[in-house]
């Protein structure tokens, strides 16, 4: 599989490389990671939108993995798909 990783730092793109390659249990091919990579929560929301249209017209990416810290932030849960005030603050809901 080709896979796009968007995060936070390096660090955290090759670790997710290998979660989804055990959960797909296959390996996965890198796609444009240089110009994926972002400083920080704020930076990866801002970019998210851009990339996908990078990945759907320009490359043969077949995933996108993104990885974000929660922080401080709420965890998202179920309840946040069925009401929008109890996902306030919860960074998988905002992007
Ligand atoms: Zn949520």
């Amino acid at each position: 599989m080709k896979l796009a990783v968007l995060s936070e730092s390096p660090v955290d793109e090759a670790f997710i490389r290998i979660i989804v390659s055990k959960l797909l249990e296959q390996q996965t091919e890198n796609i444009a990671t240089h110009s994926l990579r972002s400083r920080g929560w704020s930076a990866v929301l801002q970019v998210t939108p851009s990339i996908i249209r990078n990945l759907y017209y320009k490359t043969e990416a077949e995933a996108l993995a993104i990885l974000i810290d929660s922080d401080e932030t709420p965890i998202h849960n179920k309840s946040h798909e069925e009401d929008q005030k109890s996902s306030i603050g919860c960074r998988l809901c905002e992007l």
